[in-house]
């Protein structure tokens, strides 16, 4: 049965949650429910994603405008990849390539993951949403959590519609997912009840919904001040120093720079190739640069504040 909602969602939010199920029985829901076409099997050598000579044009009333010129890039597993750029640099439609969101105009996003290997714009519109449902959780800069769903609904949504825990434990998941980005007290309110940053947690537990290996993250921490931006920043590297996610992430942020174990800059729709570094590595430098570890940083200028003013976690 296919399970789209209708357009009630809007926008790319609805196109990333949408994901196809089966009729589902009493019965415990089997791991391998969800059909991907197999191209080759993985092995631990390769790359999660890879672009290869991704080109992206717009036709505009204006003519063609070339976003994307010929990206070449290669995410590893455990990886947490930051892409920096102005403003119209390309960022958002580099991230549309790997979701599948848009059409390349030409070359090729292979994506290696849960045992399979996928040329995602190879891929019909249902098996898209089915592979994007089960691989892909994505984050975007305005939450874009269901105002009408209390915040626990918001996550049991797209596990019930992807079918990939059985219905019977999906809150308890969903509660799960709301605990381990710290708001699991705040489970039954609604979203405009909430903080922006805790609404970003939120969003964070929504994509990590069907268990996805790979999150995607469109300037995440763009709507916070920068006391919550570094909260939420440390949600990500915790989710892959501890959950072993992987993340692309793009922002505009330069003060991030530093922090991922791989930073790439975009300037009209180009990429440069600077070299991998650990998490450790990323923390040991944001510490020499600033004289003072963003942890220790934020802990100094949050606790006595919050302290006084008893506000729970942005
Ligand atoms: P960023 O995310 O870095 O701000 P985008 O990827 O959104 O940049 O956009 C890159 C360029 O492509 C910009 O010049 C933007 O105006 C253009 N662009 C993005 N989407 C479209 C579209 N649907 N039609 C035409 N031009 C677009």
């Amino acid at each position: 049965m296919a399970c789209q909602s209708d357009g009630c969602l809007g926008d790319r939010f609805y196109v990333l949650l949408t994901c196809h199920c089966e009729e589902r029985s009493d019965e415990a829901i089997p791991d391998n429910n969800v059909k991907i076409v197999p191209m080759k099997p993985n092995t631990s050598t390769q790359p999660l994603i890879e672009m290869r000579g991704v080109v992206k044009v717009y036709s505009t009333a204006a003519g063609d405008f070339t976003a994307l010129k010929g990206i070449d890039l290669q995410v590893g597993a455990g990886e947490f990849v930051g892409i920096v750029g102005k403003s119209g640099a390309g960022k958002s439609t580099l991230l549309n390539m790997i979701t599948g969101v848009d059409d390349a105009t030409r070359g090729e996003v292979v994506v290696h993951a849960n045992a399979n290997s996928v040329s995602v714009h190879e891929l019909g519109e249902d098996e898209l949403a089915l592979w994007r449902g089960r691989t892909l959780g994505v984050v975007f800069q305005s939450f874009q959590l269901l105002p009408m769903l209390t915040l626990v609904e918001n996550i049991m949504l797209p596990i019930d519609l992807c079918g990939s825990f059985h219905p019977r434990i999906s809150r308890q998941r969903a509660l799960e997912l709301l605990r381990l980005v710290e708001i699991e007290e705040h489970a039954d309110k609604f979203p405009a009840l909430i903080s922006g940053g805790q609404q970003q947690r939120v969003a964070i537990a929504r994509a990590l919904a069907n268990d996805p290996p790979i999150l995607i993250a469109d300037e995440p921490t763009g709507s916070l001040d920068s006391v919550t931006a570094e909260h939420i920043f440390e949600v990500f590297e915790h989710l892959v120093t501890e959950q072993g996610k992987t993340i692309v992430m793009v922002t505009h942020d330069e003060s991030l720079a530093a922090r991922f174990t791989r930073t790439m800059r975009i300037a009209d729709g180009e990429l440069d190739s600077p070299p991998e570094r650990t998490l450790n590595e990323a923390k040991r430098r944001t510490k020499d640069a600033s004289g003072l570890d963003m942890r220790e940083k934020n802990a100094r200028s949050t606790r006595p504040s919050a302290r006084r003013a008893g506000r729970s976690r942005k």
